[in-house]
């Protein structure tokens, strides 16, 4: 009952927002878009329990079903309209209503694509209750590199596929971190100090991440000189953060505004143009977080319109790409070949990938929990750690946990480099704050708190995760 009313209210402030755009509330450039009133996210979505075994994951993927990264003994969780409820059952799958995410009420930011200046107004753009758009996210690692010049540094590392075709898009944007000295922050594997990599938003509508990664920044830079723990790191330790690793994709959900567009993949509609643009079930673009040549293949769609589409060929995208040579201007490659191959003790940085939600941690491998990799124990002794920093979150490798799923970043790095890596699923996985669009006040109140402890702890071990 109180759910009915609640999404009553959401409609009617929806409403009123959609009047507001018909009434001229943006003011038109003509190179902008014509603001799009909320459509495809106006009603409920769904998250549908599904039962019968964790076996069945892989059938799920494969019918192009959303399934969520969170499991309960062996019962999995797809999300989607009432539409996919029907489709399910009709599929044979046994599926309950678990819980109705009702619609966020918020104003849609008034352009789409890179800002020409990014400016104080570009600064304060949000979406869905003060979620910053991407614009808001470099204007504010501009303003953090001018206002603290001694500390910060923003690398413009690539173009987002729509930005590399011409039409629109982004810069790729990261900033590091760190009391500068000669060679800090230099795109080059002899950096002096050990690195620390933060990523949010390779999956777009997974938007606490972003927020998390804008805190993380402040918290840093704010904190150089008054906060001893955050003195001390930024002494010994460089910080990069990437607060969104696929802007095209983030684009389409911020172009929700009151009801953000539940966008998972990037932009590009090469492989399949007939696919939704509004972040359905049937969504334009590739899964990043599966397209990477490590374990390229599994627990992934060939379907184009899947929500985990791999793409055509492992490394296809041009946002994988530039993280690839991000990474590897970064860390050298102290790991042999071959999955059980250990990078040895003395190897340094750490890479965290934050995806939301379900309250877990994860660590290589990904594409199969049954190979466990060279350095196995580490990596799940600093996972039991941040995960009981977070409250006691579950850890383990994917396939403990939840379900395997292979061209992951977490796994390429550690293959290719043997950095030790990391995802964090943030979020509850069902009630208060859940969702892939919590309530803006659950990031202040509930997930920076929980996840600025857990960050703090992964930097002072990125100096030496296999040591110990
Ligand atoms: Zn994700």
């Amino acid at each position: 009952m109180s759910l009915t009313r609640r999404s009553a209210l959401a409609m009617t402030v929806a409403a009123g927002a959609a009047a507001a755009v018909l009434a001229g509330a943006f003011p038109g450039a003509s190179a902008a878009p014509t603001p799009t009133a909320p459509t495809a996210q106006q009603s409920a979505s769904y998250v549908y329990r599904v039962t019968g075994g964790v076996a069945r994951a892989e059938a799920l993927l494969r019918e192009g079903f959303d399934v969520l990264e969170e499991r309960q003994g062996g019962d999995l969780f797809v999300m989607g309209s009432a539409e996919v409820g029907a489709r399910l059952r009709a599929g044979g799958h046994r599926a309950s209503v678990e819980q109705v995410l009702p619609p966020v009420a918020w104003a849609p930011p008034a352009r789409s694509g890179q800002a020409a200046v990014l400016d104080a107004a570009a600064a304060e753009e949000t979406y869905a209750g003060g979620y910053r758009t991407v614009n808001a996210q470099y204007a504010h690692l501009d303003q953090v590199a001018r206002d603290h010049a001694a500390l910060a540094t923003v690398v413009d590392y690539g173009d987002s596929w729509r930005k590399s075709r011409g039409s629109g898009g982004y810069d790729l944007k990261a900033i590091c971190i760190t009391k500068k000295n000669a060679g800090d922050c230099a795109l080059s594997t002899a950096a002096p100090k050990p690195r620390l990599f933060v990523m949010g938003q390779l999956h777009a509508r997974e938007i606490t991440t972003g927020d998390v990664a804008y805190r993380w920044i402040d918290h840093l830079t704010d904190g150089y000189g008054s906060d001893s723990q955050v003195t001390t790191l930024l002494d010994t330790t460089e910080v990069w953060v990437v607060p969104i690793a696929n802007p095209d994709g983030v684009d389409i959900v911020q172009r929700g505004g009151s009801y953000p567009y539940l966008q998972r993949k990037n932009a590009n509609n090469g492989n399949g143009p007939s696919c939704g643009t509004t972040g359905g079930s049937s969504q334009v673009g590739i899964d990043l977080n599966r397209n990477t040549s490590s374990g390229y293949g599994t627990g992934s769609s060939t379907s184009p319109c899947s929500e985990t589409y791999r793409g055509p060929s492992a490394n296809s995208e041009v946002e994988t790409k530039a993280l690839q040579s991000l990474w590897r201007s970064l860390y050298r490659d102290r790991r042999g070949t071959g999955t059980g191959a250990a990078a040895p003790a003395d190897t340094t940085g750490m890479v965290i990938s934050m995806h939301s939600y379900s309250n877990m941690v994860l660590f290589p491998w990904g594409f199969n929990s049954a190979v466990k990799s060279g350095n196995d124990s580490s990596l799940r002794a600093i996972a039991r750690q941040m995960a009981s920093l977070a409250g006691g979150w579950r850890y383990g490798q994917p396939g403990e946990i939840l379900y395997n799923a292979g061209g992951a970043t977490d796994d390429w790095v550690y293959d290719d480099l043997g950095v030790s890596s990391f995802v964090w699923e943030i979020g509850n996985p069902s009630g208060n704050c859940s969702g892939f669009t919590p309530a803006y006040s659950c990031q202040t109140s509930l997930y920076w708190p929980k996840v600025k402890g857990m960050l703090l702890y992964a930097a002072s071990k990125t100096a030496r995760p296999y040591a110990g």
